[in-house]
């Protein structure tokens, strides 16, 4: 049994005093965490609960756009009337995540920083660079059908397992932290790292930065959005592909679009290939085709992954074909 000390944080400030400390690491909804201590994947010498601090608020910002706590739980951010009504691929992916139960305790910082499924991670018995640094990546060689197919190294291939974190990159979010060295804002894009040969680091984050809040941008009038996630059963499961796109359609043109793909990447993976391939075509299933080709162009497939190369590309295609049809 982890033995471990535990603090509550009254202020930010306490929580990144305490956080910064050698083998911190914050609590909130605990989905991820609580989990992999019991696994003895993590083991954390101070756990430091952060519920107590005031962001658990979604604002308008004055300039348009949220400004949502990262404290916000998964379940009230998901039914929250403006992100229904204005940012429907965000609701959406929220809702196709985990269970009720586990919405109503996820919180969106936390989701923003969950770990990988990947098999090899969650067991010790197991090879795995991003747990211990240096020991080999079971995966590789392994029962890799879950494995990413973008963004991967020869050090690790694990999927970002976030749906949340999808809309978001769609909706150019932009992560806002506070850390020992003062406050700062991150666009989600630039938050993630790809694995190469350091696994064990999957973000900007420095030690005792804490997630404070999380701001999406207003989008322009008519912009739709939708998120669609395909997996192996209709609920509690990860995504094997997703696709989130916010898209303004005008007189039968795509205009600004936003893509990005989940279930796929080594990070929630924004594709401006696609972006680029469809901005100010025809809103056509061939064109949609042709971006999704582009989104998949640089996908490397391992043994028993390769089929999600093109169930990536359908998702992909149906979800701009049901978000253009609802302009
Ligand atoms: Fe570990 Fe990554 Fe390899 Fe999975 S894919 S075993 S997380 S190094």
């Amino acid at each position: 049994m982890q033995v471990f000390r535990f603090s509550q944080a009254r202020s930010v400030d306490a929580a990144v005093r305490s956080g910064g400390a050698a083998g911190a690491s914050f609590i909130a909804g605990g989905t991820t965490l609580v989990d992999l201590m019991k696994l003895n994947v993590l083991a954390p010498q101070t756990v430091v609960d952060i519920n107590g601090l005031p962001l658990d608020r979604v604002e308008a910002m004055p300039g348009g756009g949220l400004r949502i706590g990262a404290m916000v739980r998964n379940s009230d951010l998901a039914n929250h009337a403006t992100v229904k009504q204005q940012y429907a691929v965000l609701s959406e992916a929220l809702l196709s995540g985990a269970s009720p139960q586990l919405r109503n305790m996820a919180t969106t910082g936390g989701n923003l920083l969950q770990k990988t499924r990947c098999y090899y991670y969650r067991d010790t018995n197991y090879a795995c660079n991003k747990r211990q640094p240096g020991s080999g990546c079971a995966a590789q060689d392994g029962f890799n059908r879950i494995h990413a197919v973008l963004g991967g190294s020869e050090h690790c291939v694990a999927t970002h397992p976030s749906d949340m974190a999808v809309a978001m990159m769609a909706l150019e979010a932009t992560v806002h932290t506070q850390g020992p060295k003062g406050e700062r804002a991150i666009a989600l894009d630039e938050f993630y790292l790809v694995p190469g040969n350091t696994p064990n680091r999957e973000n900007v984050l420095a030690p005792g930065e804490l997630i404070t809040h999380v701001a999406i941008p207003g989008l322009a009038a008519d912009t739709r959005s939708h998120y669609l996630k395909l997996r192996d059963r209709a609920q509690y499961e990860f995504a094997l592909a997703s696709a989130a796109v916010v898209v303004k359609v005008s007189g039968g043109r795509v205009g600004r679009v936003r893509i990005a793909l989940g279930g796929v990447g080594t990070k929630p993976w924004r594709s401006r290939e696609a972006e680029k391939a469809l901005e100010g075509q025809e809103a056509s299933r061939e064109n949609f085709r042709r971006a999704a080709d582009a989104a998949m162009a640089d996908a490397k497939p391992l043994q028993y992954n390769g089929f999600k190369i093109e169930l990536a590309k359908r998702a992909l295609v149906r979800t701009l074909e049901q978000t253009t049809q609802a302009a």
